[in-house]
């Protein structure tokens, strides 16, 4: 079972997904937990490249490639494998960031960039989205040392917001939006009720 954590920086993903997995260890399940962009180190290099100002002006298409490689690469060596294995798989973002922040949030055509991320995955997508969804400005506020693109321009967030709420009113079934400003309890205990039967199943 394949479960990705989505929505703005400062949500409160890699929270749920660290709550998620323990919940779901104690009940006997191999979990592995992961992230993009970094979750390879092939990854972890990209990770760099797209997010340290060092590099300095990166173009956008050359930015959705290097986000689609380090997919491409986290599929191959760590998601895929799991999955095969059994395992649940939760990662803090994956094919939906690429579409949000790329597809809707730079000036590049939403279509080819979902092919690419279509391509570089092999297809391979969750059995449930979570959406933490929450206004940017408030996101973006509890992060103390953004990278470049948390400081990217205001619109780039409000743009992929709308992009994520969009992705999951195409797909309901598999898609779990949640207001991320309920606390974090409650948040966690609502994301194991739907699940606890996505597992049973
Ligand atoms: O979630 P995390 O903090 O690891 O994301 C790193 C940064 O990369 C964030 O600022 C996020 O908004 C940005 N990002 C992006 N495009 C993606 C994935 C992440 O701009 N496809």
């Amino acid at each position: 079972v394949f479960v990705v954590f989505e929505g703005g920086d400062g949500v409160g993903k890699s929270t749920q997904t660290a709550l998620l997995a323990d919940w779901a260890r104690a009940l006997g399940r191999e979990v592995l937990v992961t992230l993009e962009p970094g979750g390879s180190p092939i990854g972890e290099v990209l990770r760099d490249l797209v997010l340290n100002p060092a590099w300095g002006d990166v173009s956008p298409r050359a930015e959705a490639l290097m986000y689609a490689a380090d997919k491409a690469q986290h599929v191959y060596e760590v998601i895929r494998p799991a999955l095969d294995r059994g395992a649940l798989v939760i990662s803090d973002r994956y094919v939906d960031s690429l579409l949000a922040y790329q597809g809707a949030g730079r000036d590049l055509d939403p279509d080819r960039v979902e092919q690419i991320a279509r391509w570089a995955t092999g297809d391979l997508l969750p059995d449930l989205t979570v959406v933490l969804d929450l206004d940017p400005a408030q996101g973006l506020a509890t992060i103390e040392e953004k990278d470049r693109l948390e400081d990217a321009g205001h619109d780039v967030h409000l743009r992929a917001r709308q992009a994520f709420l969009a992705l999951a009113a195409r797909d309901p079934e598999h898609y779990l939006v949640l207001p991320a400003r309920l606390p974090v309890a409650e948040l966690a205990d609502r994301i194991r009720a739907r699940l606890a039967s996505l597992l049973s199943g």
